[in-house]
């Protein structure tokens, strides 16, 4: 481990081995690994938001000596370590086990625009990236070969500030990459790997760093080098930042550069996964390759479209990246071009859609044109994405339309809380977690003691809650000028009372402010003496998206009202950190988006994960995740038009009526028995149905497997 000395200083030769592990990822989904990081030093734990790598460079020598002499620990330690080791073979597995006849010399290739891996390695900005970092930590799960391409943000997204006024302030800092599991990809001859591209008529050198997600490699482009131009340097610099230019180019970086990376390293995947349009240039440089090296275009299309995989990520069509067809042409060059020969043409059209404005160049297009496995997240995103792009393929019916869903998941030892997971051990055995495919496992669930569900809970609140002062305390001292803020903050939230978790992005569709409609009717649930309700709120908006901060800043509004008493808290910089306190410790998750315009919403299965109940609009996994047992729906409204109002009815109606009173039906121990019945389906359900294990499977069942093992592919491309 050469490369991990350099970022962490010599441990005593007994404890060697926590370098390893804290730059592999694996450790942050091991309950095991957590806790002894945390025994190394937990107030120093805690001030480096769990950040390994911080905190084996700075806890003091003396403390790791007396480690080393402790025989408890060590003992940890070698668990810990042993783990580890099996961890990094990539024999045996889920994936050996159901495909022994699928050689693994040739892995998948994941290509995303972010990854949401952990808090520590900030290069996600919300929920794309959280299901990319959990379809790799799975994919570890699984034994299943895998690589992940993405694009290191040195300034990451950014780090929301919100002022007295409630209007937020996007503020960067940088991430420096010695406090993180990344190290330079070396090249040949042991300096670091570059490649070049040329775009917009410039050469761009192009680095790359590495990180170890428990088997998986991934692997992230970085243009700040001392090499390029100073514009140049900076493209790789922020996620989602700038105008289309910049978007532009960071797309083609990741595509281009991402496969040329990949070769360079003399990887050789067998399937490539594109999650996203943002990724889709990966295919149009494997299309180059082919006919550069004399394959016919046709040929060559048949061949990227075979091996090639597509997910969709929403059905909202501003959220699909279009640039001008004249851009793509200058981004990619006439050297690039010329590789298609006569076809140079007809490769930049590539991302035109027939029936739109043909100067238009869509990545969602390229990439329906270039893979020929593509597919929607919920199977209701599924039929939309069908009516969206389907007439990509002419008039046909669009239950002929070959795009398929895989409704997503999320990664259960990422989202589930230790005290969920011990109460489960107790319960279940404590290789429940071999069993996690047995539906059996999970409806053993419904067997577990109402009072032990409801404590761990309460346990989960508690901490919540106290994280909120924290992080008050710490604002106050280092950053806040006025008291309200303090408030706002959520410092006055009582855990006896009955508490709504809502997280989401800014963006209007999802409606985070539907329960503000009536502020009336909020304020009497809010304040009721007998059965009051708490809110706790979070989210970020695009910095560029005005009606977004205003929207925040009307909620935050109401988080400093002395008129709610304290009771509505708005927490700043939600990131996974905060993500998992709060699926974890609230009493209900709220979704609201517009019908039909959530792809598939992943947050509320965290949730469900830990037992907290859903009330959610019928839209994407909700659709296919509510039996009636596990949460709330909110009616299908009658027309588009007065949806606003209906939902708005239908949730103060479902609150008012049936949740708040159902909560508060408590028996003399203050626990609410009926409730706890609902928080135990929330389980069932999540575990049997909505894991990214469950989601990894079908892709590898639908997808890799066959591709993998070289399938007879029945081609079946859209029009051009
Ligand atoms: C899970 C998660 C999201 C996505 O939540 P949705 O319900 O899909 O909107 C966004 N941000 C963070 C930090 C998350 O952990």
């Amino acid at each position: 481990m050469l490369l991990s000395r350099t970022k962490i200083p010599a441990l005593p030769p007994r404890l060697e081995g926590l370098a390893a592990l804290a730059v592999n990822l694996a450790w942050s989904w091991h309950r095991q690994a957590r806790a002894l990081f945390r025994r190394v030093d937990e107030m120093l734990w805690r001030d480096s938001h769990h950040n390994p790598i911080v905190l084996l460079r700075h806890v003091a020598p003396e403390r790791l000596e007396a480690l080393a002499k402790d025989a408890d620990f060590c003992s940890h330690y070698d668990v810990v370590m042993a783990w580890l080791e099996l961890e990094q073979v990539s024999g045996g597995g889920w994936f050996r086990d159901h495909y022994p006849d699928v050689a693994v010399d040739r892995p998948v290739a994941y290509f995303c625009a972010e990854f949401g891996l952990h808090a520590s390695v900030p290069i996600y900005s919300g929920g794309l990236g959280v299901l990319a970092g959990d379809h790799c930590k799975t994919a570890s799960d699984l034994a299943l070969p895998f690589v992940g391409v993405g694009l290191f943000y040195k300034k990451g997204y950014f780090d929301q500030r919100i002022t007295p006024l409630g209007w937020q302030e996007d503020s960067d800092e940088e991430v420096n990459p010695d406090n993180t599991p990344l190290v330079p990809v070396p090249g040949a001859d042991g300096t670091p790997w570059v490649t070049v591209l040329n775009t917009f008529g410039r050469a761009v050198h192009i680095g790359a760093w590495t990180m170890t997600v428990g088997r998986a490699p991934l692997y992230f482009l970085d243009t700040d080098l001392e090499l390029n131009h100073e514009d140049d340097r900076t493209l790789t610099s922020k996620l989602y930042s700038g105008g289309a230019g910049m978007r532009l180019r960071q797309e083609w970086i990741l595509g281009t550069g991402g496969v040329r990376v990949l070769r360079a390293l003399g990887i050789h995947p067998g399937a490539w996964h594109a999650n996203e349009g943002h990724a889709a240039f990966m295919m149009l440089e494997r299309l180059r390759e082919l006919v550069g090296s004399g394959t016919t275009m046709a040929a060559a299309k048949t061949e990227v479209r075979r091996t090639s995989v597509f997910t969709t990520h929403t059905p909202v069509p501003a959220g699909h990246d279009a640039f001008d067809v004249s851009q793509v042409a200058e981004c990619a060059g006439m050297r690039y071009l010329e590789d298609f020969g006569a076809d140079a043409e007809h490769a930049v059209t590539l991302g035109v859609h027939p029936r739109h404005d043909t100067r238009e160049f869509q990545m969602t297009v390229l990439a329906i044109r270039l893979a020929g496995h593509v597919n929607g997240v919920a199977q209701r995103h599924g039929i939309v994405s069908r009516e969206l792009w389907g007439d990509l393929w002419s008039d046909r019916p669009l239950e002929q339309v070959p795009i398929g869903a895989v409704t997503n998941g999320v990664h259960l030892a990422t989202w589930m809380a230790n005290p969920m997971m011990r109460l489960l051990d107790y319960h279940l055995g404590d290789d429940w977690g071999d069993r996690l495919d047995e539906p059996e496992t999970w409806d053993a669930v419904l067997g577990l003691d109402v009072r032990e569900v409801w404590f761990t809970h309460y346990e989960l609140k508690r901490t919540l809650l106290r994280h909120l002062r924290e992080e008050a305390r710490r604002r106050w001292r280092d950053e806040w000028s006025e008291a309200a803020q303090v408030v706002a903050a959520g410092t006055l939230l009582d855990p006896t009372v009955f508490t709504i978790g809502l997280a989401r992005r800014f963006a209007t569709y999802k409606r985070a402010n539907l329960l503000f409609s009536d502020i009336e009717r909020l304020r009497a649930l809010v304040t009721n003496t007998m059965r009051p309700v708490q809110l706790v709120i979070a989210g970020k908006a695009h910095p560029q998206d005005t009606p977004g901060k205003q929207l925040l800043q009307s909620l935050y509004h109401f988080a400093r009202d002395p008129m709610f008493e304290g009771r509505v808290a708005f927490l700043e910089d939600y990131d996974m950190h905060l993500a998992h306190l709060l699926v974890q410790g609230v009493d209900l998750w709220l979704n609201v988006p517009r019908v039909p315009l959530e792809a598939s919403g992943t947050s509320g299965m965290k949730a469900a994960l830990n037992g907290v109940p859903q009330l959610s609009t019928i839209d994407g996994w909700w659709e296919e995740g509510f039996n009636g047992k596990n949460g709330w729906a909110i009616p299908k409204a009658s027309t588009d038009a007065t949806a606003d109002a209906e939902d708005a009815e239908h949730l103060y109606q479902l609150l008012e009526r049936e949740i708040v009173p159902l909560w508060y039906d408590q028996d003399a121990n203050r626990i609410p028995r009926r409730w706890v019945q609902r928080m135990k389906e929330s389980i069932r359900i999540a575990g049997r149905q909505f894991t990214a294990r469950r989601m990894l499977q079908n892709y590898v069942d639908r997808y890799y497997a066959p591709i993998l093992r070289g399938d007879p592919f029945v081609d079946d491309p859209p029009l051009g």
